[in-house]
């Protein structure tokens, strides 16, 4: 995978127009363990990167995910903004000194613990980091695997489907304690997506 400027704008773009045709979902997601704002949030903020693209995607990629990471900073809000903010920020400082794909999974990890690091928060907690963290770990385990693309895929999907029986401990869910148990984590779903369209655009290209 190369992440010339093409490349790069594809997999923005994708992104960025999977979670804004999503925010109908995350918000109803968010109404039922939170105040339902993380469609509109994530909209927001990928309506002002989407805003951006033609000037994000000829940056140097690491360069690119670090204005991603300010412009969400700057523009979602929530709990979210600063974490998916950190995510790339730290995604795109880690890019800058290595490689694609050999290093792609260092280069999410680097985000996943920027997000873990600023939310105070571990997996099993009922968020984003549900799905954040076992896509890293299949991206670390199955590196080699000619069906990586398909796998992380699919690991998303059911993480996502496994924060329904958790019960939240991080984020404004875990104030419903018990009560949130039986709903899906919009920020699981919102990372979900997010991965996904990363992964449509890649299959796409292959
Ligand atoms: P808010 O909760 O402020 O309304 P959003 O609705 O935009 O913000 O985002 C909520 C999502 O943020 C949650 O579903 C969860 O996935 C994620 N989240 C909240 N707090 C944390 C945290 N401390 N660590 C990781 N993710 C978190
Ligand atoms: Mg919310």
């Amino acid at each position: 995978m190369s992440l010339e400027p093409e490349m790069l704008k594809s997999l923005v773009k994708a992104a960025a127009e999977q979670v804004i045709a999503s925010a109908a979902e995350l918000t109803a997601l968010d109404q039922a363990i939170g105040d339902g704002d993380h469609g509109a949030n994530m909209k927001r903020g990928f309506e002002a990167v989407l805003g951006k693209l033609d000037t994000i995607a000829v940056l140097p990629p690491g360069e690119a995910l670090k204005s991603i990471g300010k412009t969400l900073v700057m523009t979602v809000g929530g709990a979210s903004g600063p974490l998916y903010g950190s995510f790339f920020l730290a995604a795109g400082d880690a890019l800058s000194n290595k490689q694609l794909p050999a290093d792609l999974a260092d280069v999410f990890g680097s985000g996943v613990n920027a997000v873990s690091a600023r939310g105070r928060s571990k997996a099993g907690e009922k968020t984003m980091l549900d799905v954040l963290f076992p896509v890293l770990e299949t991206l670390q385990s199955e590196a080699a695997s000619p069906d990586l693309i398909a796998r992380v895929r699919t690991i998303a999907h059911e993480a996502v489907a496994r924060t329904a029986p958790m019960q939240a401990t991080k984020g404004r869910a875990s104030y419903l304690g018990a009560r949130s148990v039986g709903h899906v984590d919009p920020g699981a779903r919102s990372s979900c997506v997010l991965v996904h369209a990363v992964c449509d655009t890649l299959e796409a290209r292959s």
